[in-house]
């Protein structure tokens, strides 16, 4: 099991799933670089949660701007609220969230007593310019939350989708926030992804919508593989002030437990910010009620895309002890679906007669899967190099597939090889990992 952050750090370095961003110029404060199997971990964990939350008769999907009009952010609150408190030693000039530390303790920092200032507002949004004049009329934010991007498109999509409530709106986008302590790897980081759905129902509804999600959303963690004891509920007891329920799915990460996903009862809170900012009618026809016009109340679900991926990698990172023959060995059990490769080619030995058909076959299972051609060293290094990035199947040609047309598969998480007809690996692969 995972015992430090420094060693998934480490590794994700090591075996290309995560780099510091800007790296060769010393890199740049808490932004990371998804790498060759990053990309292709948080691509799958992207599509899980995609497939989860639209394949469904109640729920489409949207790809909303970044940059907003900067009056969503007034009607949504986030210029007026959207702030952390901020103190400065007065002394190294280091800043703390003030609500994270004890401001009579000495600094952490530097040991000075009594040195930090008062506590101020700091607004978390970054803000930019939008064309060639710099001035305040051209102020744009980077959005800190997809959510907004959701609530003004709710009337197109409920026209152009002819939706009746309940139904619900599907989001995968970036978003950032310029926080005071980022850190932890990917756990708190400036720029991030979120998968956000609003689910719009019928006021007085909103206790049986949270149920429904509650249970989905904390089945579709489990179904990625991680362990049930390593996630807890969290009840908001203190609410936000346009919430009327609040939960959290929380993980337990190397550093402890902490948020991954939100589901947040937000009433009409958004809507009718919208409406009264914008102007613009947002109310929605009831025609199985008598046309009844109201604003409908929405239930949030939120997740963020690499809170998630940094659980599954901390699940799936064991070290494991597999036998006396062998020494120790790390292993990525990834559920098959999320792996980022799903089977490596081996040719025993770096020959024509067995790179023909092991280049036959990798093409073959490349039209359905990402996967990996390694001729490099002993057929053990190759196993445990392709154990360390969590490839489930690892394909195995030798001198008998000239004769037998069959190859060996080796199983991930159990070892154990089995040959298999060339014509019947990829049905193989495909049924063993629900692939
Ligand atoms: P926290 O309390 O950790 O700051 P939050 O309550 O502000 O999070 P929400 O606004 O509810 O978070 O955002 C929804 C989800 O987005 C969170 O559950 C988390 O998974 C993710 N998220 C929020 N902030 C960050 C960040 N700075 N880096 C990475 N993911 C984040």
């Amino acid at each position: 099991n995972l015992k430090s952050m420094a060693d998934l750090v480490a590794h994700s370095k090591h075996r290309g799933f995560i780099f510091q961003s800007s790296e060769i110029y010393g890199g740049l404060g808490s932004c990371w670089d998804m790498g060759p199997l990053g990309v292709e971990l948080k691509n799958n964990i992207k599509q899980s949660w995609w497939k989860a939350m639209t394949y469904r008769d109640d729920v489409d999907g949207v790809d909303a701007a970044i940059l907003m009009h900067p009056t969503v952010w007034k009607a949504s609150g986030h210029v007026d609220n959207f702030t952390d408190p901020l103190v400065d030693c007065k002394v190294c000039k280091s800043r703390f969230r003030a609500d994270n530390i004890d401001l009579s303790a000495p600094c952490s920092n530097c040991g000075a007593k009594d040195s930090f200032t008062e506590p101020r507002n700091f607004n978390l949004m970054f803000s930019t310019q939008m064309g060639p004049v710099e001035d305040t009329s051209a102020k744009v934010y980077l959005r800190p939350e997809t959510a907004q991007g959701i609530f003004v498109n709710f009337p197109n999509v409920q026209t152009t989708m002819r939706r009746k409530l309940p139904f619900g709106i599907a989001q995968i986008g970036k978003a950032f926030r310029n926080e005071i302590t980022p850190g932890n790897f990917i756990f708190r980081t400036r720029e991030f992804e979120q998968m956000e759905m609003q689910y719009f129902i019928k006021p007085g509804t909103q206790a049986e919508a949270m149920e429904m999600w509650k249970e989905l959303r904390w089945n579709w963690h489990l179904e990625n593989g991680l362990r049930k004891e390593r996630l807890q509920w969290k009840k908001h007891e203190q609410l936000a002030h346009y919430a009327d329920a609040a939960f959290d799915i929380e993980y337990q990460f190397a550093h402890g437990w902490g948020e991954m996903e939100g589901i947040h009862s937000r009433t009409d809170f958004d809507l009718k910010q919208h409406q009264e900012y914008s102007k613009k009618n947002l109310n929605y026809v009831d025609q199985l009620d008598g046309n009844k016009k109201y604003l409908p109340y929405v239930l949030e679900t939120s997740v963020g895309c690499d809170r998630c991926m940094l659980a599954v990698m901390s699940d799936a990172y064991r070290t494991e002890f597999p036998g006396d023959a062998e020494k120790e060995r790390v292993v990525m059990r990834f559920k098959p679906s999320l792996a980022p490769i799903k089977a490596a080619i081996m040719p025993l030995m770096k020959k024509p007669d067995l790179e023909g058909p092991a280049t036959a076959l990798l093409r073959e299972l490349q039209k359905d899967f990402k996967c990996e051609y390694d001729t490099a060293g002993s057929i053990g290094k190759r196993y445990r190099r392709q154990d360390e990035i969590g490839t489930p199947a690892c394909i195995t040609v030798d001198f008998d597939t000239l004769t037998d047309h069959s190859v060996t598969v080796r199983d991930r998480d159990t070892m154990v090889q089995e040959r298999v007809a060339l014509d019947k690996v990829k049905s193989y692969i495909k049924e063993k990992f629900s692939l």
